[in-house]
């Protein structure tokens, strides 16, 4: 039986990868700091009690250590971070103890005591920036706009290096937005399509958010679980794009997401000014509020994932409109008490 260690397993990739494991014959141990945040994900899962919980916290060096030499694992996926970019901002030094430093004392546990492991980190489309357009593939430049995304390319960069230099099977997986029911409610898709079901319910008036222009490329983070299980499978370690290669707005985001909750939106005005309004009663349903915007956002991030394609045998196969419809119906299954598809 394989041994698989998760850091972050109650975070939505996390409780993804946990299940997906499982149903292969993996043991799971899950690695997060002590506490029940996220344990919700597992309970929805249906696999609470089946993952073997240790306790790590990313910031102390010597606890990873004794993690890593009691479980012996033979694969490792990090998704332990602080990942609201957004936070980064206000959070700089926090954000890179644990995003950047946190990847070091990890890897350096790794090299001491059990160098056979397969290591796999969670680096992201974040790393890329705004500079230019065209879609994203492993051999693009790096240009990151946030404390998140610098955080972030110090791990990619180090996860490359111990490949290098250490001989250790250490890979990237450049994540691009990967969205489920079981994202945090920060992030814009989960909460606007919580938003969107309780307006649709009658449940809640409106809502506020940021950037309205902001171009993500959106998959389903269940599919993006198996790829990354399966960079971890190659002959060698290498680093790879995981993204849809579809681009839309969060402004589309949001029209597609209340659609499919029953209330059909028009917008108006523009800036701060631009609302979302219900073309059936003309009541405000979105607004623009400046406490969403971030100091420096990425225009637009969409991936070229053909190496994955070619090399992983991967494709994701759940776009944009299906993903809004099971996000919704997820969350209109939450207000109904109903069980979620996941
Ligand atoms: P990220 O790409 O990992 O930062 O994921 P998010 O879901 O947090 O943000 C995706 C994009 O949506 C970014 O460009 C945000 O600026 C934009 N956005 C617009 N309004 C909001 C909002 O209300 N909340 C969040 N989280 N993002 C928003």
């Amino acid at each position: 039986m394989k041994k698989a260690l998760i850091t972050g397993y109650r975070g939505q990739d996390g409780a993804y990868l946990s299940r997906f494991l499982l149903e292969k014959g993996y043991e799971v141990c899950g690695a997060d700091i002590p506490g029940d945040a996220g344990a919700w994900r597992l309970r929805e899962l249906g696999i609470e009690g089946r993952v073997r919980e240790v306790a790590l916290d990313l910031l102390d060096e010597p606890g990873i250590c004794a993690a890593l030499a009691s479980v012996r694992p033979d694969e490792i996926y990090n998704f332990a971070a602080q990942s609201f970019v957004l936070t980064s901002f206000t959070r700089p030094v926090l954000t890179a103890e644990v995003n950047a430093v946190g990847v070091a004392r990890l890897l350096e546990g790794v090299r001491k005591t059990c160098p056979q492991a397969r290591f796999f980190q969670a680096s992201t489309a974040e790393l890329f920036g705004s500079v230019g357009s065209a879609q994203k593939n492993e051999t693009t430049d790096f240009h990151p706009r946030s404390p998140y995304a610098v955080s972030k390319l110090y791990a990619h960069w180090l996860t490359v290096n111990y490949r290098q230099t250490q001989n250790i099977y250490a890979c990237n997986g450049i994540l691009f937005n990967h969205e489920s029911p079981l994202r945090g409610e920060e992030f814009v898709t989960r909460k606007i399509a919580s938003a969107a079901a309780r307006i649709g319910r009658g449940l809640q008036e409106k809502v506020a958010v940021g950037n309205l222009d902001a171009l993500r490329d959106w998959g389903y983070a269940r599919e993006y679980v198996d790829a990354m299980w399966r960079v971890l499978q190659q002959p060698a370690a290498d680093d790879y794009i995981l993204a849809t290669g579809e681009v839309h707005s969060v402004r589309d985001f949001i029209g597609t997401v209340f659609a499919a909750a029953g209330v059909g939106l028009e917008w108006k005005g523009a800036g701060l000014e631009e609302k979302g309004v219900d073309a059936a009663t003309g009541r405000v349903r979105v607004e623009v509020s400046k406490e969403f915007y971030r100091p420096a956002d990425v225009k637009e991030l969409v991936g070229d994932a053909a190496k994955a394609k070619r090399v992983l045998g991967w494709e994701p196969k759940t776009k944009f409109e299906e993903l809004a419809r099971i996000m919704v119906e997820a969350e209109l299954n939450r207000l109904d008490g109903k069980k979620v598809r996941l």
